[in-house]
């Protein structure tokens, strides 16, 4: 039977999926930028644009390997990919990562998405911290999944209240999910909150989805532990990858690696193996590159530590808006973000996309709301301290101009 010819639209499946970092405000900057406005982009966690070189040996390898990269690998990744990860696990004292628990993809992205996929029912839920880096909500709600939000406490450091996500623990409640060092809030998980979620996992039989892609982005005295450190009696599934800490972002190179309760996860585990085999592999090039990055001379520290520019940007950034009246910022103690509060007595802000699209009209600077990170209140924006200090300074100084106005309106 012919049938007329509609419009096509897009499935009921992405009725509810968000992804706003990348939504209607980068749109509003392109925009801008066709328009012919130079617009100081602070909104995404990307190293490249801010003059960051990925280490040398990195980039000569994924030249060297291109030849012998013409073909798809094995669906989980070469092995001395998934090598050089378990081994670097065992390193950081993580005995249980065999080769064979380790999936490698393009990106954490794709592994985020895969395991959702593989792991939830339709109305199944995942506790993930509010605010969250936006993908695990967007994927959850993909997988036909819920994603309930937990609070985590800004004045003490935006810590998980572990009180808040026992209360939201369902009989659908299938995994929870922790983001350390977490984005957008740069917060890091001392043993005790770790402890404290792992508790509740054991309780409630949840597995733990722990995205740890900043782990080695750490400032000061932060240090970072390992969801699959802290119990072997809970399955955990670890994320991590070379987009950051290697500053290869564009490459596509990421993992997941499963730990703990496995035994509890062979029909889990076969759901994900069809996954990865339905998608070929992952960019084999750049799966060449991750023993080099894990076995390397780890540059990032040379960033962190004192006299290093990630370490400077971070500090600047946070001194710069703390000066700013009615703004206050929780130190980042990892990661690439500052996460600011804006006084809602002195800043009434109702819409807060709509406060950071006027901020880009009228400064020509590109930041993140805090609703695009499924944090609910209207009081807070991110912004990346990737920015050398002489750009953030002159960044900042427009945000605190704009503010100014706001203030007397
Ligand atoms: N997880 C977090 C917390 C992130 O901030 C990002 C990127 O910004 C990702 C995952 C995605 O990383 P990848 O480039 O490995 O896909």
């Amino acid at each position: 039977m012919p049938r007329t010819y509609r419009d096509i639209r897009q499935s009921s499946k992405l009725l509810n999926v968000r992804y706003d970092v990348r939504g209607p405000i980068l749109e509003e900057a392109q925009r801008l930028e066709a328009a012919g406005q130079r617009i100081m982009r602070l909104n995404i966690g990307n190293p490249a644009p801010f003059g960051f070189e990925a280490p040398h040996e990195i980039l000569k390898d994924m030249i060297a390997n291109l030849p012998e990269a013409q073909g798809y690998s094995d669906s989980k990744g070469i092995t001395s990919a998934r090598r050089a990860v378990s081994q670097y696990y065992e390193t950081e004292g993580i005995m249980d990562i065999r080769s064979d628990d380790v999936f490698i993809g393009n990106g954490v992205s794709e592994m985020i998405s895969m395991v959702l996929q593989a792991l939830l029912d339709d109305g199944d839920e995942v506790l993930i911290p509010a605010p969250d880096y936006p993908l695990w909500t967007g994927a959850t709600t993909l997988s036909g999944g819920n994603a309930v939000h937990y609070r985590t406490v800004e004045e003490e450091g935006w810590i998980p209240d572990l009180d808040h996500i026992e209360a939201r623990v369902s009989a659908r409640t299938k995994a929870i999910v922790i983001i350390n060092p977490n984005n957008p809030t740069g917060a890091v998980y001392n043993r005790e909150t770790l402890e404290g979620i792992f508790e509740i996992a054991r309780r409630y039989g949840l597995v733990v989805l722990s995205d740890e892609i900043y782990e080695k982005i750490l400032y000061e005295d932060a240090k970072h532990i390992h969801a699959a450190s802290i119990a072997d009696d809970v399955l955990v599934l670890t994320f991590s990858g070379l987009s950051k800490a290697y500053r290869v972002a564009g490459y596509r190179a990421g993992w997941v690696a499963v730990s703990g309760a496995k035994h509890r996860a062979t029909d889990f585990l076969e759901g994900l193996t069809l996954l990865a085999n339905m998608r070929m592999c992952s960019n084999v090039p750049a799966q060449h590159v991750i023993q080099t990055a894990l076995g390397g001379y780890q540059s990032i520290n040379d960033l962190i530590l004192p006299g290093g520019r990630l370490l400077d940007q971070r500090n600047v950034a946070t001194k710069l808006l703390r000066e700013i009246p009615g703004v206050t910022v929780q130190e980042p103690h990892g990661a690439l973000y500052v996460f600011p509060k804006l006084d809602p007595e002195l800043y009434p802000i109702e819409n807060d996309e709509s406060f950071v699209i006027e901020l880009l009209r009228q400064q020509q600077i590109l930041v993140s709301h805090g609703g695009a990170f499924n944090y609910p209140d209207t009081d807070h924006f991110r912004l990346v301290t990737l920015p050398s200090v002489q750009q953030l300074t002159d960044g900042i100084g427009r945000i605190a101009d704009f503010l100014e106005d706001y203030r007397y309106r």
